[in-house]
């Protein structure tokens, strides 16, 4: 192949695929100011999924922080029209979500108690008013809807050429007709893009290959969870009238979301555009996506979307007025669970993701710019956690993928329950006392591709829970549960937290690199936040050194002694606990950070190591009758942790729980978890064990005011804003994100995370917080204004209190009064607590 002699032979970053979101990727890149950046195109710019896009662009996303970034996404069409001339196409009419029923206008309320934290001037209001901005629709068919002004439509090509235009105006260099055919990583971690027009070598790719990034994955050597489905929309001949009403009104047609028809529709020319994401959807290409495939369409078969169609014409009687002109058939790509895919890809250091992005015209900016933010940086800025490739692990397999985004595409307009648990690509992965958890009639949840127990229901009955943004029917069994546990026992499944271990001579040093507290000695735990260098939190764990000491009275004494493990004595030997759903994203850091000379290994036990936790008063004499150690609170205390033999298994067990109880966490091989569990319900018989499920746990955790990871502790925050400072040891020495804590522990953090009792509605109908709800705070004249947001919160069944955690801003941390949280529109007075509701002295834990 002869080399282009036009063509830079190595470059910063090789962006591969020049759709909007290679485009804009680009353009953020030298807006960070690297500009020895280029962009490969296979054909022309727009000549995968973009070039037949309806354009449509809107804020509404059940997560606000994507919603955020597709604000600015919308915002942004403004600047780089003026920065390259390119005109973007853009029209801007605001947008009209419409709710045919009293749930689905909650849910509507939800989302725009959300936008006033996002700064998103949404309005609810009536039919009758919306009618007055749509007059296309037949009213009587709705109950409320949501208007949004920043809503409206593109030209997707002018939004890529723009974007291509302003990158090259900064310097970056756009090579069309250039297909990259290979990717080859040489042994100094560069990469190697193989092209048509010659090789290119940089330190960065980015994936931005569109409907084919499996293939770009695949030439890396990874499969990636996407994957295409044919999506198609119609244009109307000429509505008539309908300019007329332009001029009268001085408005186009708005941008509209019909949930009940699943489609959403707006004004095209002088004609109407409408859409459906229609129950039978058929995916494209299921396994490759043939490199042949150019800027086509597919054939439309109107007969799939007939019935969202139906809806459609009758909740608008003007299409039945008017011809339809074109359907337009176009594949585009989605995840598992329809959020983008992007970030770095684990172990291939340089190797970047900005793929299955389904919806590029609201998206496109913000994925651009959290992304040329993460690879120059090395922090995206923004709370990227939902669109963090590592929230999918190996169990995202092809299969999986299929059914996971068929059933998203079925479900594109339907409300997202905060309690609902999808039903495609279940009972997959299970662990050993699955069959134990059923008998006693588990409702089962999966996270991070696993099944665990939510809630148990009461023998006899259907073990389903409603769904519901209200309280729903597992309120009775979940109090009992939580109630037993702070009575007497209760034993969980844990196996859905992330273990890991560190083991080798170099493991107390790199835990301690990238650790921010104090490393526990042998035969000890505790708590410590992980920062990246920006000083944010990017994990909390439970770190456990089990190093071996060759303590002769190690047996029934306190000290760890790894003897089940055969480790040589000397060798370090820690475990770490976290959180289940980012196993992948913690991997990723740690195998980025691990030294290059061996010292240190790490193993992620995933499903191969088991847990089953027993926590509440009756907790030790449960463990006294299973173990021959000395459990008493001298010889095993608090934070405690060893091997020990549990009835004849070699377990690790931890004198610590997530309840804020008395507890102890057990650990084992897979293989003997059932043996195990059925020996801690026999020990536990005589004082009424019970098993309780996650719901509990947050209920649980809730009234001990324990944070957790996704939702209090996220890499948004600082420790000291999540009041973590505690366990942020500046004086132990270096340390990952050391001096960005330092400078916040000197300037004090912004804002700050506080506890709430919320005097929510007792009623029937009534409602706790489910999270993402604004903390509204009132001053004695009576003005109010948002102060901050939940993170998460319920009932507290315990404690008989609906309870909240939240992040308000730091001059309003320690207001004792004032405070309000919006639930369902509804703003409810809530209380500021210093002390958390159960125990506050942790004396239940200690003793
Ligand atoms: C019918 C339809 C309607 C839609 N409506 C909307 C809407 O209203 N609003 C909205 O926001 N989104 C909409 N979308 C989705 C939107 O089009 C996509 O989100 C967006 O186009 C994704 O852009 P991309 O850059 O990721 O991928 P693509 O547009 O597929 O771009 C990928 C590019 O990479 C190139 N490429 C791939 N592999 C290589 C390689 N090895 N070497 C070099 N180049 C390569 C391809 O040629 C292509 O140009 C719609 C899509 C369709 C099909």
């Amino acid at each position: 192949m002869e080399q282009n002699p036009e063509m830079k032979t190595s470059a910063q970053v090789v962006v591969i695929g020049g759709g909007v979101i290679g485009a804009s990727i680009l353009y953020h890149l030298t807006k960070n100011g690297w500009t020895d950046v280029v962009l490969v195109e296979r054909k022309e710019l727009t000549a995968g999924s973009t070039w037949h896009s309806a354009g449509g662009m809107h804020t509404l996303n059940g997560d606000p922080n994507v919603a955020a970034l597709q604000k600015y996404t919308i915002e942004l069409y403004r600047e780089i029209e003026e920065v390259s001339g390119q005109d973007c196409g853009m029209h801007l009419t605001g947008g009209l979500m419409l709710a045919d029923t009293e749930e689905r206008l909650d849910w509507l309320k939800l989302a725009h108690s959300r936008n006033r934290y996002l700064g998103l001037d949404t309005e609810i209001i009536s039919t009758a008013e919306a009618k007055e901005i749509l007059p296309y629709m037949d009213e009587q068919y709705f109950v409320g809807a949501m208007y949004d002004p920043m809503e409206g439509h593109v030209d997707p090509s002018g939004v890529t050429h723009a974007y291509a235009k302003a990158a090259r105006m900064a310097g970056a260099e756009v090579y069309r007709n250039n297909w990259a055919m290979d990717i080859v990583q040489r042994t100094d971690g560069t990469w190697d893009v193989v092209c048509e027009q010659g090789t290119i070598n940089a330190e960065h790719i980015v994936n931005c290959g569109g409907l084919w990034a499996r293939e770009v994955g695949r030439m890396c050597g990874i499969e990636l969870p996407i994957l295409a489905m044919e999506h198609m929309y119609l244009l109307t001949e000429e509505v008539p009238g309908l300019l007329d009403w332009n001029v009268s009104s001085g408005r186009e047609g708005l941008h509209c979301m019909d949930f009940a028809g699943e489609i959403y529709m707006r004004q095209e020319g002088n004609g109407l555009l409408l859409g459906t994401y229609e129950q039978g959807g058929v995916p494209w290409s299921e396994k490759t996506t043939p490199w042949s495939f150019g800027a086509q369409l597919l054939a439309p078969d109107p007969d799939r979307i007939a019935e969202s169609l139906e809806v459609g014409f009758k909740h608008f009687p003007i299409f039945n007025e008017v011809g339809i002109k074109q359907i337009v058939n176009g594949p585009f790509t989605f995840a598992p669970d329809g959020n983008p895919v992007i970030g770095p890809v684990k172990g291939q250091r340089g190797h970047w993701l900005a793929v299955g992005i389904m919806a590029g015209l609201s998206q496109g900016g913000g994925v651009g710019l959290a992304l040329a933010n993460w690879i120059t940086e090395g922090d995206p800025e923004f709370d990227v956690w939902g669109m963090d490739c590592a929230r999918f692990g190996d169990f995202a397999t092809p299969r999986y993928t299929n059914a996971k985004v068929r059933e998203n595409y079925s479900r594109r307009f339907r409300i997202a329950y905060p309690n609902e648990e999808l039903p495609a690509a279940r009972g997959i992965y299970t662990s050993p006392i699955h069959d134990r958890l059923d008998a006693h009639n588990a409702v089962w949840g999966v996270s991070y591709g696993l099944e665990h127990a939510l809630w148990f229901q009461e023998a006899g009955k259907e073990p389903v829970e409603d769904v519901t943004l209200r309280r729903s029917n597992a309120w009775d069994m979940v109090a009992e549960e939580s109630q037993a546990v702070r009575v007497g026992v209760g034993v969980i499944e844990t196996t859905n937290f992330a273990k890991y271990s560190f083991t080798g001579p170099g493991a107390r040093a790199f835990l301690d690199r990238i650790l921010t507290n104090t490393l526990p000695p042998p035969g000890r735990m505790a708590l410590s936040p992980m920062l990246n260098h920006k000083g944010k939190l990017i994990g909390d764990f439970t770190v456990a050194n089990l190093t071996p000491t060759g303590d002769v009275d190690a047996y029934f004494g306190r000290a760890a002694t790894g003897r089940s493990y055969g480790l040589p004595l000397g060798s370090e030997r820690f475990m770490v606990f976290g959180s289940g759903v980012a196993e992948h994203y913690h991997e990723r850091w740690f195998t980025e950070q691990l030294p290059a000379d061996g010292s240190v290994r790490l193993d992620v036990h995933g499903r191969s190591v088991c847990g089953v936790s027993i926590a509440g008063p009756h907790a030790r004499e449960v463990l006294a009758k299973l173990v021959d150690d000395d459990v008493s609170n001298e010889a095993w205390p608090f934070l405690d942790i060893r091997e020990a033999w549990v009835d004849m298994v070699p377990c690790v067990v931890g004198r610590v729980t997530f309840t804020g109880d008395l507890g102890y966490e057990i650990w084992m091989e897979a293989a003997a978890q059932a043996y195990v569990f059925d020996r801690v319900m026999e020990a536990g018989a005589e004082f009424g064990i019970r098993p309780f499920g996650g719901r509990a746990l947050d209920s649980l955790r809730l009234e001990k005011n324990f944070g957790a990871w996704a939702t209090e502790y996220r890499p948004i925050y600082d420790p000291y804003e999540a009041g973590m400072g505690w366990c942020v040891r500046l004086a132990k020495g270096d340390f990952i994100g050391r001096d960005a804590a330092a400078a916040v522990k000197e300037s004090g953090p912004a804002r700050r995370l506080v506890f709430f009792r919320v005097d929510a509605d007792m009623g029937p109908d009534g409602a706790d917080v489910i999270g993402d709800e604004p903390i509204w705070h009132r001053d004695g004249s009576g003005d109010s204004e948002v102060v901050g947001w939940i993170t998460s919160g319920g009932y507290a069944h315990a404690s008989s209190a609906s309870v909240a955690m939240g992040y308000v801003r730091s001059e309003f941390a320690s207001a004792d009064s004032g405070f309000e949280v919006e639930i369902l529109g509804v703003r409810r007075p809530a209380t500021r607590l210093d002390d958390c509701l159960f125990d506050p002295s942790g004396s239940r834990m200690r003793s």
